[in-house]
């Protein structure tokens, strides 16, 4: 007996970015809506025949999308909100929804649980009027079946859409259950007639991320339900990225026919099994969220491990979840010393097939175990990880010196601000000029000397503009940096930049997240260049700019077989480092960046408080070796503070800014509520929207943070960096800015001398 294998879903945006550069095209009017299908079609076509010549038994249709599944179940549902329903052109009103179009808002974009993929949350209103749609689905399952290709079709669970959706109006979106599950009933029912048999996956991730008792009370019903409507179709709940032990309990008294678990990020799914000795089991044994080849005889041996509870003739091998957030293959990667430990989905798909054609045999013939020896475990044996490095290791602290009440003190001292001092994040407009010298000196078109001269014109433009509208503190605009990761990590030792490795982060938008190896180390100062040059262009004080160890951390694929605290913790050892650097160059000022710190949570909450210590050491360690007149910063893109704000004050910041322009005070209250001490820069300007808002905007803005925030420890800033807005909205805005914050400073001095 052969054991079956399926793929959770493929990556849609093609080997060479193909789906983005049509999207692209098609977005600025350059091309017309059949090329963009028709490039669509392609692709679908050659995703599917991967799978189909790599053995897999079932491989999905509508895992592909143009934008998103979550919005394309939107339109599936026909939960199409007012705004949007005016437009007519079915396709502009697609991508309307996600980009926003002309006055119209696009709908809000937020992380698929804890990865770096971004879908758009669906707003459920009374008003709306849900419908079924299913020609998406419908169209592709014929597409394929012409290919000879039977598929299982890819629905986003109704539990999962509706868990993920927000309300307009009063109440939880479940009070929409009864509306949206009579079309999930009409749409299995349409189904059915497609084919002799019929396999549907609802993808149910919701289960894992501590599921409410609504979503768990529903889980029966539903399930009991959509069976009993589904005639022939074989239907298959899936869940990844951690273990779904409650809901598969109750998953065990409806009919379904398979449950899909993930068992590398949900180890506890070993208990799940004991409720589904009656189901198939997918088992998710090949990694679908990282980039490391596969260690087959640990994956067997997994395999066995469930074959204690299920037998083989009812599992499936599969990938942990979706390939959507892997790269495509690592085939169009240049030679490297990393490149033949890499897995991505193409590869990912073999190994699927291999696992299972391994899993099949009871007993393993000769060049089965010499294979599985040859693919044991990665690098990692020969390297030296957790070992203090640069002789600052050695000597290093955990955290810096002193309270806060100390080192405010004598900051407060020696940097001489005034009330609500004004500061920027750190980037500046990214020109067109900027990006041909760096990647001109990249390619070797220029010398280090004529680009080192155009970084410095950018500093140099930036610190004058910035001193003529007097800001406080000052930045040096970020010019050298494309990215505040990989700029880092191309300086550290212990990472690999692929060549290809693009996975999707939204809409056309890929990201190349950086590899980390080996051990990381700081083999020479990475800032102290430019800050200190920046800062002799001014006697204000010059901020110095890093991203924290947790970003790079989250913003990197990591290696599977040491503890991501480990990692986290050398990144801060050579962060703690350049710290070190930058104080003795003088700079008085240190922001430590921590966009990611949040979305680093594990996903249930059992999990969390292990994560929050070791990212926390991380922090604190990177900042060590600040003295206490040396003020930190930090910065978060994000306002959301409630459930983490005990970690956010045992970070200990001097400052920290963060993104509040549309959100207003309501987040910040929790910073009153738990009487948070150290000084908090509220964004005050939204740059995500190019609208320059006026100085009395702004001085409404600053008036409003006021009412939550003690005016002595309250900055004026933007919400986040500059980067991708053009100067000519930069430059009033931030003047703006500075101007409103003077007036509010002289109304508190002069209410204060009466
Ligand atoms: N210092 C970075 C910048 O200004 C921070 C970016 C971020 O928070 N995403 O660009
Ligand atoms: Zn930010």
């Amino acid at each position: 007996m052969t054991v079956k294998t399926l793929i959770n879903g493929f990556p849609r945006v093609g080997e060479n970015r193909e789906l983005k550069k049509v999207l692209e095209n098609y977005w600025a009017h350059k091309i017309s809506f059949d090329e963009v299908e028709e490039t669509a079609r392609v692709l679908r076509k050659k995703h599917w025949l991967l799978q189909k010549d790599a053995g897999i038994n079932f491989i999905s249709s509508n895992d592909f999308s143009l934008y998103d599944n979550m919005l394309d179940t939107m339109v599936l549902l026909g939960a199409v909100p007012e705004r949007f329903a005016k437009i007519e052109d079915k396709n502009e009103r697609y991508f309307a929804m996600a980009r926003g179009n002309g006055d119209v808002a696009a709908m809000e974009m937020t992380k698929w649980f804890n990865t770096n993929y971004h879908f758009i949350v669906p707003e459920l209103s009374d008003d709306l009027v849900f419908h079924l749609d299913p020609e998406k689905i419908l169209s592709e399952y014929r597409e394929a079946k012409e290919l000879g290709i039977a598929t299982k079709i890819n629905i986003i669970g109704p539990l999962t859409f509706l868990a993920l959706s927000k309300t307009t109006g009063r109440g939880d979106s479940f009070k929409y259950f009864d509306k949206i599950l009579p079309l999930y009933k009409q749409l299995l029912r349409e189904l059915a007639k497609l084919d002799e048999s019929v396999y549907v996956q609802f993808d149910e991730p919701a289960f894992v991320k501590d599921p409410s008792a609504t979503l768990l009370g529903l889980i029966r019903e539903t399930y009991g339900e959509l069976v009993a409507v589904s005639g022939k179709i074989k239907i298959i709940v899936t869940s990844y990225f951690e273990h779904a032990v409650e809901a598969v309990a109750l998953l065990r008294n409806t009919p379904i026919w398979g449950i899909g678990l993930d068992f590398l990020y949900g180890p506890r799914n070993i208990e799940a099994l004991q409720y589904a000795a009656s189901k198939t089991i997918i088992a998710g044994v090949v990694d679908g969220r990282n980039i490391w080849r596969n260690d087959l005889s640990a994956s067997l041996k997994l395999l066995e491990q469930i074959n204690e509870a299920i037998p083989k003739e009812r599992i499936i091998v599969s990938s942990s979840c979706s390939l959507l957030h892997s790269p495509y293959s690592v085939k169009n990667e240049p030679e490297s010393a990393v490149k033949k430990y890499l897995a991505f989905a193409a590869e990912k798909v073999e190994e699927v097939a291999l696992l299972a054609t391994l899993f099949s045999f009871d007993r393993l013939f000769e060049a089965e175990t010499s294979m599985l020896a040859e693919n044991k475990g990665n690098l990692l044996s020969t390297l030296n990880l957790g070992v203090p490095q640069n002789g600052v290791a050695e000597t290093c602290k955990q955290a810096r010196d002193g309270t806060f009440r100390e080192r405010n003190a004598l900051q407060r001292e020696r940097l001489n601000l005034p009330l609500l001092p004004t500061t920027t994040i750190g980037s500046y407009p990214q020109t067109q000029e900027l990006r041909k010298a760096r990647n001109d000196y990249r390619k070797g078109v220029i010398a280090e000397a004529a680009y080192e001269a155009a970084m410095k014109q950018y500093i140099d433009e930036c610190v004058s503009f910035q001193e003529e509208i007097g800001l406080d503190v000052l930045v040096h605009g970020e010019p050298e940096r494309n990215d505040m990761v990989e700029y880092f990590g191309e300086l550290l030792a212990g990472f690999h930049f692929t060549k290809n490795g693009w996975v999707q982060s939204y809409g056309s938008r890929c990201v190349k997240p950086p590899v980390i190896f080996s051990d990381v180390s700081r083999p020479e100062p990475m800032t102290v260049k430019w800050i200190t040059y920046a800062q002799s262009k001014t006697k204000k004080p010059m901020k110095g700019m890093l991203t924290g160890p947790v970003t790079i951390l989250n913003w990197s694929f990591v290696r599977n077989d040491i503890p991501r605290s480990a990692v986290a913790r050398q990144i801060a050892l050579a962060l703690s480092n350049e710290v070190a650097d930058l104080q003795k160059a003088g700079i008085t000022i240190i922001q430590v960046d921590e966009a990611a710190f949040r979305e680093g949570y594990p996903l249930r909450k059992k999990n969390t408080a292990e994560y929050e210590q070791w990212a926390l050491d991380a922090f604190r360690l990177a900042v060590s070796a600040a003295d206490k007149s040396t003020q930190i910063h930090t910065h978060m893109c994000y306002s959301e503070f409630s459930g983490i704000i005990k970690t956010i004050e045992a970070m200990d910041a001097d400052v920290l800014t963060v993104e509040t322009a549309r959100s207003g005070n309501k987040l910040l209250r929790v910073f009153t509520e738990t009487a948070y001490q150290n000084e908090i820069g509220p964004g005050v300007y939204d740059i995500h929207s190019p609208r320059v808002p006026s100085p009395a905007e702004f001085r409404e803005q600053i008036k409003a943070r006021l009412e939550v925030l003690n005016k002595h420890k309250m900055w004026v800033n933007p919400d986040c960096g500059l980067k991708t807005r053009n100067w000519e909205e930069v430059k009033p805005a931030l003047k703006n800015m500075v101007e409103a914050a003077a007036a509010i400073r002289e109304e508190i001095s002069r209410n204060a001398d009466r």
